[in-house]
């Protein structure tokens, strides 16, 4: 038993159709991301660029502390203004953001801020403390991406099957939640559920669930179907990583996400 009986919806994650920008487009209309930075500024810097390969038209930088990365990034103070811009479309936390008295604040200014968010790593462990109460009253779309560990902080443990947790956990949460791992599980909270087809082993290295989480954003921002965009971030960070060669390292993932897109116009 994989634990299809607990959900109504469950296929296999298939290559999914995405547009090209319609002619008019603009920075804007192509989606903006705010990944809020923190205590590990690399792991957001990773984040940022997956945004910018993954399509977003416009991706900031809040509170980042690293000078390097692409000269396209823009970089802002985290704030609760630049944090309910309303031109973001969607929010990234939680990657390299740390659990200090700083990571605290910001996480608790971008759940109130209240935009479609992508909630990943330490946000995940700061929330797992805190009770998930905040982001369950949230009215904007939001995306969990624990790996394991954070899964079970968050939800804690059963011998229930990976999918019936995913499922309960997004039922639970109100979120997208993107079950990370070898066999990753994208559930919704109206018991869709897509699984994703075995990926490249060398994707265990460290920094590529801060490229997913960016690579996700993009969609979102760019989208209003949050499961849609959790399922889309899923397929082309997958798809970027066997367009990789052998032992590659996240930073190398970001830019792949390109070719992962032709695939899918
Ligand atoms: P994190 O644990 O946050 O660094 O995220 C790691 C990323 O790599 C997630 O997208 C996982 O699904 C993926 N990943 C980790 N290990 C494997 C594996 N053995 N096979 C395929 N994907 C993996
Ligand atoms: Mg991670």
């Amino acid at each position: 038993d994989i634990g299809l009986s607990a959900a109504g919806d469950v296929s296999v994650l298939e290559r999914p159709q995405l547009v090209a920008p319609a002619p008019d487009a603009h920075k804007y209309s192509r989606g903006m991301v705010a990944v809020v930075g923190g205590a590990m500024a690399g792991a957001a810097l990773l984040a940022a660029e997956a945004a910018m390969h993954g399509g977003a038209g416009y991706v900031a930088l809040l509170g980042g502390k690293s000078p390097g990365g692409p000269h396209a990034l823009v970089r802002r103070r985290c704030d609760a203004e630049t944090l309910s811009d309303e031109r973001i479309g969607a929010v990234v936390i939680g990657c390299g953001l740390g659990r200090d008295e700083t990571a605290r604040e910001r996480l608790s200014l971008a759940l109130a801020a209240d935009q479609p968010i992508v909630i990943d790593g330490d946000a995940l462990t700061l929330i797992a403390e805190n009770g998930m109460v905040q982001v369950a009253e949230m009215s904007s779309p939001r995306i969990l991406t624990p790996h394991a560990g954070e899964f079970d902080r968050l939800f804690g443990t059963s011998d229930a099957s990976k999918i019936e947790r995913t499922v309960t956990a997004a039922r639970q949460s109100g979120a997208v939640v993107v079950h990370k791992g070898a066999d990753t599980v994208i559930a919704a909270p109206d018991g869709r559920v897509r699984v994703a087809r075995p990926g490249s082993p060398w994707l265990s290295t460290a920094g590529t669930g801060d490229v997913l989480a960016g690579v996700i954003g993009a969609r979102l921002a760019a989208s209003d179907d949050t499961f849609a965009a959790a399922c889309e971030g899923v397929w082309l960070h997958g798809e970027a990583a066997s367009l990789s060669g052998p032992a590659f390292i996240a930073d190398a993932l970001a830019p792949r996400l390109g070719a992962a897109i032709a695939r899918c116009l």
